[in-house]
């Protein structure tokens, strides 16, 4: 399925299952709620969610809020359903997640 990136509009080959997503390049400009520089992975061998600063260490507080930001504007960050993760519009953040705020992550959680 051919769709465009929401956030910069370039073209994206996609699944279907995720009809607006953001493009590689605009992934690569994400930034935490501190406006770090975040990357996404999986947390284990295709599964789980985990972001990270630059130097490898975790970002827990993006990790846990599922939110970055891309260009300033507010983007929901999650595991792909087949293993990777995907950049999704922040509408499609599930409503049980709304509520977290950064700081608010215990360890565990
Ligand atoms: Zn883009």
């Amino acid at each position: 399925m051919e769709t465009t990136c929401f956030i910069c509009g370039a073209p994206e080959i996609t699944l279907q299952r995720y009809p607006s997503i953001a493009c590689n390049d605009c992934v690569s400009r994400a930034v935490n709620w501190e406006g770090k520089p975040v990357q996404f992975f999986n947390a284990e061998y295709g599964a789980g969610f985990m972001a990270t600063f630059e130097d490898g260490s975790v970002d827990h507080d993006t990790t846990y809020t599922h939110t970055a930001y891309i260009d300033g504007t507010p983007v929901f960050v999650n595991e792909a359903r087949f293993g990777g993760t995907v950049v999704e519009p922040i509408d499609l953040l599930p409503e049980s997640w709304r509520d977290r705020r950064p700081g608010q992550h215990k360890p565990g959680q």
